[in-house]
């Protein structure tokens, strides 16, 4: 699963997230920017988001959840 949240442009500055689960949310934070963090729950996609000050900055990461797959599979 990739997650861009913010369109890409190339002209601008990327960091990549680092990324942790806590329980039902999947939560962003970047090693350059300490106020940054995004938080998705991954079963009702809810977002909550705490941005950074500077807008031209964007932020990407991915986020493997392990062992959802195999709660979502249903066999039979
Ligand atoms: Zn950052």
């Amino acid at each position: 699963m990739v997650i861009q949240f913010n369109n890409s442009d190339e002209e601008r500055e990327y960091h990549t997230c680092q990324s942790r689960r806590e329980g039902d949310w999947i939560v962003f934070t970047c090693s350059q920017c300490n106020e940054y963090e995004q938080r998705i729950n991954f079963k009702t996609q809810e977002r909550i988001s705490r941005p950074v000050d500077d807008p031209t900055i964007f932020h990407q990461g991915s986020f493997v959840p392990v062992g959802l797959e195999s709660e979502q599979m249903h066999p039979n």
